[in-house]
């Protein structure tokens, strides 16, 4: 194995994505370790939502590679990847309950229900929302659905979260407290992070923050 194989978490290598003529993401290089958190700012049609894609596996890539601890991920599907996902809308189920909400992915990693019940309410402590698993999703604020999703995206422990503007429909003083809550859960999960945002609230909670604009990393 090379150095450059052996990079431990993710390590986007020489990405392109194509639309047609146009390429949103220009031959991009970057990397995220154990537990860093990497912002990615840029002007809106920079690339950012289409880097994302392609590194969860919803965008083929035209060229280069996606990889994870030295593994090239070209076959490996979407929901084989274990990375979590969380949009600007968290897109909650409204026919379910909060902690139901939390505890989809569980469900779908095959836990049997007390242990998903505990582990959803585990999550809602963490996230600042004891006690709302019973909760009607359509009562919930806006800074209160986030943090439901964020407990959603976390739950099954996934092995790196990609955030795409997650607090960019929020006004800014509880963008400001909710982007300290992500810091912190994903700190307290150990979980590594690739985030998009264009808010420096947001961009000031990551490790360190990349840049891209017309596809390239400035
Ligand atoms: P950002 O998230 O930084 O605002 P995007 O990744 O959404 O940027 O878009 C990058 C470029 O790719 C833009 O020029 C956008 O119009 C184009 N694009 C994004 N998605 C598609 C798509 N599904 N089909 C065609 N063009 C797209
Ligand atoms: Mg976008």
């Amino acid at each position: 194995m090379t150095e450059q194989t052996r990079q431990p978490g993710l390590k986007v290598d020489r990405v392109t994505v194509r639309y047609g003529a146009t390429a949103a993401v220009d031959n991009v290089s970057l990397t995220v370790g154990p537990g860093e958190v990497v912002a990615l700012l840029g002007p809106s049609g920079g690339g950012k939502s289409t880097l994302l894609r392609a590194v969860a596996g919803l965008e083929p890539l035209a060229s280069g590679t996606v990889s994870w601890d030295g593994q090239d991920l070209a076959a490996v599907p979407v929901h084989k990847r274990a990375f979590g996902l969380m949009f600007q809308d968290g897109q909650l189920f409204p026919h379910l309950s909060v902690g139901a909400n939390v505890a989809y992915g569980l469900k779908m990693a095959g836990l049997g229900r007390s242990e998903r019940t505990s582990r959803a309410n585990q999550w809602l402590t963490t996230v600042g929302l004891a006690g709302f698993a019973n909760r009607d999703v359509a009562t919930l604020s806006g800074g209160q659905a986030q943090r439901v999703a964020l407990a959603r995206a976390l739950a099954p422990e996934p092995r790196l979260l990609l955030l795409d503007e997650p607090l960019s429909a929020l006004d800014a003083s509880l963008r400001q407290e909710l982007a300290d809550a992500v810091r912190a859960t994903l700190a307290a999960a150990t979980t590594p992070a690739l985030w998009v945002t264009h808010d420096p609230a947001e961009a000031a909670a990551a490790d360190r923050a990349l840049r891209l604009a017309d596809g390239r990393l400035t």
